[in-house]
């Protein structure tokens, strides 16, 4: 998401999991200034959707790169093997 400085700052928010929050692998947020002409343009902010990189968690189905790097539990994503560990170890 391409934002302006106020809504960035909401965006970048630690607190909050906007990938989760969206339903989207992943979500990172730059100045909309940075935007691409092939956005979709909103109020306040721009978006482009993409394609996530890295393989599917067959836990939470969510692609990323961190499948695999839990020797562990190598078929899901170092969230869904941190839930694991804490919850079903
Ligand atoms: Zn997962």
């Amino acid at each position: 998401m391409y934002a302006k400085e106020d809504v960035a700052a909401l965006l970048n928010d630690a607190s909050i999991d906007f990938a989760q929050l969206s339903i989207v692998s992943a979500f990172e947020v730059a100045s909309i200034d940075k935007a691409p002409a092939d956005a979709l343009v909103l109020e306040h902010a721009s978006i482009v959707v993409e394609k996530a990189t890295g393989e599917k968690c067959e836990r939470c189905w969510s692609i990323s790169e961190s499948v695999g790097a839990n020797e562990a539990h190598p078929t899901v994503c170092a969230r869904c093997a941190e839930v694991v560990e804490k919850y079903y170890a």
